[in-house]
């Protein structure tokens, strides 16, 4: 059998050739166009020596490059690397080796690192795409001379087995060096179509693009899904609060997917009034638990139902999911996706029965779960158990198979022998309105072994004390659970996926 991931776009081509596949500040480009622009991309990639099975860097921001280089790259039967735009020299050199890439396709913003970063591991192929003026883009030279040496007219699109890897994700290395999850041309695609049936993406749906195109989350679950489904994608290369609702005005953009601190952070913008948000008609949240005060703030506040699901890079993406607003459980991150399993396993590998009283670690198996890390034999071994990868994410299952995370294994406080899961701490401080954002950590301890700590960033113009701020969690959670020390700060570290940095913290 043989099938390429990219066959999501050629379909969508063939069906809908003249609709808008994406905007980009001022740009439109069809279906038709990014095919085309694809085939050329993958032909310039073939002379250039690039082979089926060679890895290629794909460092672009949010612009149409990245999409026309990510398909290129898959029609070469190449496989993509996808890399955080702002990776420095050292982290480029790793990726760029452990992933024995060939070519890097980079942007001018990091032209200088990316050279470095590139020599340091030999490749000596770099592409960089120059961006007059982003956000309002126009395709690069350097990045059009790739397309113009190869010929006009459609490519030669290999065709892969569908269990050859497509993808090389790797995740952000909170535990040591970052590690290169494959992914496969059949798994990418399943985690297209699934979650994009699940939540009924339409053709005429608009959706916001506005978390980083080399994260997961951007890459399968929302340009994958949008492309498969041929619906239009407007694409933002910075989170900002003006400029996305701005977008949200301008394109009447329908579905918003982003990390819980998008959507805090849109909430609390004080000028949202300004703004004609009517065109939404559902988000998406993962990436990280969402605290329920804040769905419910931002349900009442636009109108829409907020669906949450979970996943990880190592599971391409989507894992669990709550379908609609009819099946969701608010807290749940919903159940499994098709052709996807997931249990709750004590530290001795027996399965725990549902009930929020039984806690253990989230072990998946299915069609979503990643061949192995690349060239890391001890580490994909040690992921694994019987075949169940393990998350190391702690959770339950309801009597309904609704599964909940509680938090990740390595944040567990364990204060005085107790256990305290953060999440649970950050969601009671979430509920006092003069609350933008939150995160709890474990501190060294020598009576307790560990502290809770919180740190927390306040609304614009709203006070709190430290004080004010501990009585009220007292109100709602165990005495054992609350944080005897606050730390405010103006905003708290995230990640460029949006993501809270505890490590920082
Ligand atoms: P690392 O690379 O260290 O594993 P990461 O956050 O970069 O960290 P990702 O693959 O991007 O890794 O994210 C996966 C993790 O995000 C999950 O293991 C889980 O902890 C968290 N997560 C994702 N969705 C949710 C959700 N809906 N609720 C709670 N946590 C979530």
């Amino acid at each position: 059998m043989s099938f390429n991931l990219a066959t999501i776009l050629t379909e969508s081509a063939l069906g809908h050739p003249d609709k808008v596949a994406v905007i980009s500040g001022a740009h439109r480009l069809t279906y038709a166009e990014i095919d085309a622009a694809s085939d050329r991309f993958a032909t310039g990639l073939r002379d250039q020596g690039i082979r089926p099975g060679d890895p290629v860097g794909l460092q672009l921001p949010n612009l149409p490059q990245f999409v026309i280089a990510y398909f290129g790259i898959l029609k070469a039967g190449a496989i993509a690397v996808p890399m955080n735009v702002l990776y420095k020299a050292d982290e480029i050199a790793y990726i760029l080796k452990d992933a024995g890439t060939r070519m890097l396709i980079t942007w001018a913003g990091v032209a200088e690192e990316a050279a470095k970063g590139a020599s340091q591991a030999g490749v000596s192929n770099l592409v960089v795409v120059t961006i007059p003026g982003m956000p309002d883009t126009t395709l690069g030279t350097p990045f059009e001379r790739l397309l113009a040496v190869a010929p006009d007219g459609p490519a030669v699109i290999h065709q892969p087995d569908p269990g050859d890897t497509a993808v090389i994700v790797y995740t952000s290395g909170t535990t040591g060096r970052p590690k290169g999850a494959e992914l496969t041309h059949f798994q990418l695609f399943m985690n297209a179509d699934t979650p994009g049936r699940l939540f009924g993406v339409r053709d005429d749906d608009v959706i916001m693009v506005v978390l980083p195109l080399f994260h997961i989350f951007a890459l399968s679950s929302i340009l994958d899904v949008c492309v498969r489904f041929a619906a239009t994608m407007t694409l933002v290369p910075r989170f900002d609060p003006d400029t996305v609702l701005a977008t949200i005005q301008r394109d009447r953009v329908t579905v918003f997917e982003g990390v819980p601190t998008m959507y805090v952070a849109l909430l609390n913008h004080p000028g949202l009034d300004r703004y004609d948000v009517s065109s939404l008609r559902i988000g998406i949240s993962g990436g990280a638990p969402i605290p329920a005060q804040v769905i419910d703030d931002f349900e009442a506040r636009f109108g829409i139902v907020i669906l949450e699901g979970y996943g990880l890079s190592e599971t391409a993406s989507t894992t669990t999911f709550n379908v609609s607003a009819e099946d969701r459980r608010v807290y749940s991150v919903g159940r499994p996706i098709w052709g996807v399993q997931v249990q709750v396993w004590d530290e001795h590998g027996q399965v725990l029965p549902p009930g929020a009283d039984h806690i253990g670690e989230l072990m998946v198996r299915g069609v979503n779960v990643m061949r192995g890390y690349r060239g890391n034999p001890e580490a994909s071994a040690e992921a694994f158990s019987d075949g169940w990868f393990h998350t190391g994410d702690l959770g339950y299952v309801d009597e309904d198979g609704y599964f909940f995370v509680v938090d990740r294994k390595k944040e567990l406080i364990i204060r005085g022998g107790y256990n305290v899961y953060p999440r649970e701490v950050e969601d009671a401080i979430y509920t006092h309105p003069a609350v933008a954002q939150a995160a709890v950590v474990g501190v060294p301890d020598d009576l307790l072994g560990q502290e809770i700590k919180a740190f927390v960033a306040l609304r614009a113009g709203l006070e709190l004390t430290a004080e004010e701020l501990i009585r009220h969690v007292k109100d709602r959670i165990a005495p054992y659970k609350y944080p005897r020390l606050v730390e405010f700060r103006p905003e708290l570290p995230v990640t460029a996926a949006g993501k809270i940095l505890k490590r920082e913290l």
